[in-house]
């Protein structure tokens, strides 16, 4: 046992029997705490008891999901559940080490060669999380004197990562190539990285990404798209947003999407030249100092991607899922924002108010979370349905039935 000097040591400002007087640290984030639940932004962590997609048991409660990013439904799929537990039996679960000592197993080598040749590029690297993909490409590619310009809307893992590469971060509003311009025309002889997300994760638009491509070209800046919520679903074959856009590997240096979305796995890969990934296996600290992901995950994303690109049906009855949502959700007189993608977004205004309808739908048996500040912008408080291959047609129906009870119940609320 360690046995701390129970006074502390004397420092040039320290009066000796006077207590210090800074903050409290606990004290504050306790204080912060209780602002939040004030405010109705409080989180809550729900527990879920069992999938059966799309119905979870949560809070001991059966409901039916419209918040899962599992759009193709292929995390409970047979061949990619196999795929996994197979793996696991060969290799065990652990990676054991990261990818530069020792943690780098066939199955990743595999994946990263399929998932290449899927989105066009000329090589991928895996990472953990997208949130560790994101911050290794920019803490690799940028730094301090550089500039790197986000769109507003940009999801926190890209924003993180500029802040920590101590470039200068400049937003531009959301969609707004004009604006982009400008932020670019104001830094013409700094290094410049233009990142954005493929598909807004919390508004469901696909980026002007042809116009971002082209504004890059000319202002001589690196393009990266973070294709968390395209891959899988948008493009031939599912290959993503740029994909679906024609941007290959030249208009678009730098690609990163995730395995845990469409894919219904975990972790994310970077895809780009070979010039890319061989400087991010040598800089990317996210990449190095962490253990590499288990190969048996590995091994069931490689199944998914397979399922993925053969299933067509899956990608077809998603878009029909859509499209009947978005004309049932109209045809009640409900406003719904430009998405063409499974995310859904009705924007409501306040947080309270996205609560309640979000507790009303519950207790009708759907999962619609609210989504509130600082995730969204004040007053843009919204319930965010997403919707997945697996919805059946009577399923879109309730849910549309059971939002049109729950808006007008709480329509007159602030
Ligand atoms: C989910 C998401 C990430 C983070 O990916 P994880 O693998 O969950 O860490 C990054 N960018 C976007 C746009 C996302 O939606």
């Amino acid at each position: 046992m360690t046995h701390f000097p129970l006074t502390p040591t004397v420092s040039a400002n320290y009066v000796d029997g006077e207590a210090a007087t800074r903050p409290d640290l606990l004290a504050r984030l306790a204080a912060a705490q209780t602002q939040r639940a004030h405010d109705d932004l409080l989180r809550q962590l729900h527990t879920v008891d069992q999938v059966r997609a799309p119905c979870i048991v949560m809070d001991r409660r059966t409901l039916l999901d419209f918040a899962s990013n599992d759009y193709l439904g292929l995390a409970q799929h047979p061949s990619v559940r196999a795929a996994l537990i197979d793996s696991a039996n060969h290799t065990g679960v652990g990676a054991r080490a990261a990818h530069l000592l020792g943690g780098h197993h066939a199955n990743h080598a595999a994946l990263e060669d399929k998932l290449a040749t899927w989105t066009g590029r000329e090589r991928a690297l895996l990472f953990s999380t997208g949130y560790m993909a994101n911050l290794g490409v920019l803490g690799t590619l940028i730094g301090k004197g550089d500039v790197c310009v986000q769109d507003k809307l940009n999801h926190a893992s890209l924003l993180d990562g500029a802040r920590l590469s101590y470039a200068t971060l400049k937003r531009y509003a959301h969609a707004d190539v004009g604006a982009a311009r400008r932020q670019l025309r104001s830094c013409p002889a700094q290094a410049a990285m233009l990142a954005t997300d493929g598909v807004f994760s919390m508004d469901g638009d696909v980026a002007p990404l042809r116009e971002l491509a082209a504004l890059c070209e000319t202002e001589h800046a690196v393009l990266m798209v973070d294709d968390a919520h395209g891959l899988g679903v948008l493009g031939p074959d599912g290959a993503g947003s740029l994909a679906a856009a024609g941007l290959n590997q030249e208009a678009a240096p730098v690609l990163m999407a995730t395995l845990g979305k469409a894919l219904g796995v975990s972790g994310a890969f970077v895809a780009g030249s070979a010039a890319l990934i061989d400087g991010l296996v040598q800089f990317a600290r996210s990449y190095i100092y962490t253990t590499a992901m288990p190969a048996p995950l590995a091994a069931a994303a490689s199944a998914a991607v397979d399922v993925a690109r053969a299933d067509a049906e899956r990608r077809q009855q998603l878009q029909k899922n859509i499209a009947q949502f978005r004309d049932g959700a109209a045809a009640r007189g409900m406003t719904l924002m430009s998405s063409s993608t499974p995310i859904q977004p009705i924007v409501v205004g306040t947080s309270a108010k996205a609560l309640a309808v979000s507790r009303q739908l519950l207790d009708s048996g759907f999962h619609v979370p609210a989504i509130r500040p600082p995730t969204v912008a004040a007053s843009q408080a919204r319930l965010r349905i997403s919707l997945c291959a697996l919805h059946k047609n009577s399923h879109i129906e309730r849910l549309l039935d059971a939002l049109a009870v729950a808006l007008s119940a709480n329509a007159k609320m602030h």
